[in-house]
């Protein structure tokens, strides 16, 4: 992956994590290229299955591609940055990530978008 692609995911994303939506002004890591469909799973460089990611999100997001809905403990899918809208699938609430789907609910809970600090980074507290 070159400077250009790099270059070009973290503008497209407007610096901000494509899941958890913290902008990386906040965040001392430098954020992650990160691949949607995982390398393992056959994921590739193209821009079509790159984001931008925090690391806490990235770490957490591994090589899944599905986790437990919290709420009715059904497998779903995780968000995908280039096919869902995030507006569709979460709300922020002054930091507070909330899933408003099953995608999105299932996506917070395995990403732990609202522990370690995070909603106080993203708030700006
Ligand atoms: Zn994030």
């Amino acid at each position: 992956m070159d400077a250009a692609l790099r270059q070009f995911v973290r503008r497209r994303a407007d610096n901000h994590c494509e899941y958890c939506s913290l902008p990386q002004e906040r965040e001392p890591l430098i954020f992650h290229i990160e691949h949607i469909l995982p390398r393992q799973h056959g994921g590739t460089d193209t821009p079509a299955n790159l984001a931008l990611a925090c690391h806490h999100c990235n770490l957490r997001k591994g090589t899944n591609l599905a986790g437990l809905d919290p709420e009715t403990r059904v497998l779903t899918r995780m968000f995908h940055p280039r096919l869902d809208d995030w507006d569709e699938h979460f709300t922020d609430d002054d930091g507070e990530i909330t899933g408003r789907t099953a995608i999105g609910r299932a996506t917070t809970h395995l990403l732990r978008m609202n522990e370690g600090g995070r909603l106080e980074l993203r708030a700006g507290r």
